[in-house]
């Protein structure tokens, strides 16, 4: 747990500068530049007093070590939150944060693009708690208050959403909730925490798969809750009754991959512009679904919440044929095929929305979602216009 920080001299510095210098104190560790990675259960107390008080820093293993007080205080940083807990993965902390903000009966609206294990939790909160779940077009804006409800407690964002990669207008929405009282949660795992800062947009908890881009090269599952003061306690306590400690080792993995996040973030960025706009221009492509170019429909809304954009696109192809796109993914060679992403590796996956989405009607066809890693673009290029010739 983090609290408000005071002034600090490195504030005029960039985010980017910021991460690597503040909150970091080599002279507690003889010197050694990264904060060492801490493994405990007992924490010793000096007297009973102090026992019974609890009034130490550090109490307990499941409740934080200086290793995971180091990642917390960095990423609180980057999404100018409150404060900041961190969970065994990204499923954990919205899990945790749905939970600590529902009660049997309640009413929440979920966006239709959300990422898929979040809507099989949704639906399985309905089925063991009786907390109903209205799915929500991604794009639907102020009509959103159409759907709300006396009991409606909580709206969930996405942006862009999972696959389909649609904007949401986060302001614009969590305005309207916050209106009604609702508390506003959005995974912000694909802008990581350095291209959008949800908080700052109105949002109560902002959650992110640090298993992605903050740990970035695939090696560990990690979660983050950043709230702001508002909603801090009620999470707070859940995390805290829940028992929600990651594991110590992952932990410094993301503090580690945090701190080249910015460079990584800019190269995902640029190689995924160059071979989005190659896409666009092939005859075999239908649509690029990617809020960085201009011809995505969510583009304005990304140029105006968001810093910057990643690795993750989505393309439709011509023909939506599932056997002939299988044989494109068998043809790429530096595209490996696996779920996740936000490592330094490529990646392709297939999907087909038809019957996983409720809110908004997509057809019956394959599409593929990319990952354009830290490969040269170029590579990549060749590679994709190797598997592009199998759709023929
Ligand atoms: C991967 C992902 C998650 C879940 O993270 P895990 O660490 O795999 O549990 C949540 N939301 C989004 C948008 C993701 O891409």
């Amino acid at each position: 747990m983090t609290d408000k920080k005071q002034d600090h001299p490195l504030q005029k510095n960039s985010l980017q500068t910021r991460l690597l210098h503040e909150d970091r104190h080599p002279q507690d560790y003889q010197g050694f530049v990264n904060t060492p990675l801490f493994r405990g259960s007992t924490v010793l107390f000096p007297d009973a007093k102090t026992l019974l008080s609890n009034d130490q820093p550090y109490t307990y293993g499941r409740y934080g070590t200086p290793t995971t007080t180091a990642l917390e205080q960095a990423l609180a940083l980057a999404e100018q939150a409150a404060g900041c807990l961190l969970t065994p993965s990204g499923m954990s902390a919205i899990t945790t944060s749905l939970l600590a903000f529902v009660q049997k009966g309640d009413h929440i609206l979920v966006a239709d693009s959300v990422y898929y294990p979040t809507r099989n939790f949704c639906d399985q909160l309905q089925r063991s708690m009786g907390v109903e779940t209205t799915y929500f077009d991604p794009l639907v804006g102020e009509k959103i208050t159409d759907l709300f409800r006396d009991n409606s407690r909580l709206v969930f964002l996405e942006a862009p959403g999972s696959l389909s990669m649609d904007m949401s207008d986060i302001p614009l929405i969590a305005g309207l909730a916050h209106q009604r009282g609702m508390t506003v949660m959005c995974d912000n795992t694909w802008a990581s925490p350095l291209l959008c800062q949800p908080l700052t947009l109105g949002v109560d908890i902002s959650l992110q798969a640090c298993t992605k881009y903050v740990t970035g090269h695939s090696d560990a599952m990690l979660g983050a809750i950043l709230y702001n003061e508002k909603a801090g306690q009620q999470v707070r306590d859940w995390h805290r009754f829940a028992g929600n400690c990651p594991g110590s080792e992952e932990v410094f993995l993301g503090t580690r991959g945090l701190r080249t996040l910015a460079v990584r973030l800019k190269a995902h960025e640029q190689s995924a512009l160059k071979i989005a706009r190659w896409l666009e221009s092939r005859p075999e492509v239908e649509r690029v679904l990617y809020p960085a170019l201009e011809s995505d429909p969510g583009h304005s809304l990304w140029k105006r919440d968001f810093s910057g954009a990643n690795g993750l696109f989505s393309i439709e192809l011509k023909q939506g044929d599932s056997r002939k796109i299988h044989n494109m993914m068998d043809a790429l060679t530096l595209f490996g095929m696996g779920w996740s992403w936000g490592g330094f590796e490529s990646l392709v996956v297939p999907f087909n929305l038809h019957n996983t989405r409720s809110a908004v009607k997509h057809p019956d066809r394959t599409s593929l979602r990319l990952h354009i890693g830290l490969e040269d673009p170029d590579d990549l290029t060749a590679d994709l216009e190797r598997g592009l010739g199998k759709l023929a």
